[in-house]
């Protein structure tokens, strides 16, 4: 069998050239990182995990007319996706005081915040993605203003949808990244949800104890990883029951 071609290795995921043009194999490693790579570990099961939340976050919004670059799940650990153009920039959306913001602002984490916040970083992992203007991406030339518009109208369904689906199964949508891809139709550009929505990338609280189920549980040694997203994956039914505290590991 010829070997397929990597395009890509980050810290959390690994693309492949995929089986048609247009298309990429999105691998989801067990490695987990942490404040640029300076916390390290392999965590078993988290790639299967991310895999199949991130496959029922992007599918969902799909269905609900926000496009993402999610085609289908291949196996336990690989997903076809489609590929896009990846603007520079890591969109954040923010419901309440958390993480960076909290740190920069001097505001208690978990405090709401008066209306969600979009923030823009500038990906770039040598500068430690630095928070940016709108003046700085259109000087830069990164995005456009009718990019930016799109961006912050597909950044803010996604907050509705995520924070609807998560407050259904008790749990808070603190903030999340998301990135976002250029695909082109003919002569038109589009822009489409892109890389992953997983715990890695979202902060969940649930709402009754406070306890997180998110990526801050391997950032601040809170315990297990796999636990806080299986139990993420549980409430949403994403997991069958017999599969709930540990994924069964195929490759
Ligand atoms: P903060 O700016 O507070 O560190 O992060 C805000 C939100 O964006 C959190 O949900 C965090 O997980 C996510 N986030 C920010 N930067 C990154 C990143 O480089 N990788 C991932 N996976 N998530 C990020």
């Amino acid at each position: 069998m010829a070997r397929r071609k990597k395009i890509y290795e980050g810290k959390a995921k690994i693309l492949y050239e995929g089986p048609e043009p247009g298309t990429i194999v999105q691998y989801f490693k067990d490695d987990a990182t942490a404040f640029n790579a300076e916390k390290k570990d392999v965590i078993d099961g988290k790639g299967v995990l991310n895999n199949r939340l991130s496959e029922f976050f992007m599918t969902g919004l799909n269905q609900i007319g926000v496009p993402t670059h999610f085609i289908r799940r291949l196996n336990m650990r690989e997903q076809l996706v489609r590929s896009c153009e990846i603007v520079p920039l890591e969109v954040i959306v923010r419901n309440y005081a958390a993480g960076s913001m909290s740190k920069r602002l001097g505001i208690a984490e978990g405090t709401q915040l008066p209306r969600p916040i979009v923030e823009y970083c500038y990906k770039d992992d040598a500068l430690g993605d630095p928070l940016v203007t709108e003046e700085h991406i259109a000087a830069f030339g990164w995005a456009s203003q009718q990019d930016m518009d799109d961006i912050l109208s597909l950044a803010l369904r996604v907050n509705d949808f995520l924070s609807g689906m998560m407050l259904a199964v008790g749990i808070r949508l603190v903030d999340f990244k998301i990135e976002i891809g250029r695909v082109y139709e003919g002569d038109f550009q589009r822009l489409i949800i892109a890389d992953e929505i997983s715990p890695d990338s979202c902060r969940l609280w649930d709402i009754e104890s406070g306890q997180k189920l998110d990526k801050d549980v391997f950032r601040r040694d809170l315990g297990s990883l796999t636990d806080a997203y299986s139990e993420v994956a549980r409430r949403l039914g994403v997991l069958p029951k017999s599969n709930v505290t540990k994924p069964t590991l195929i490759n």
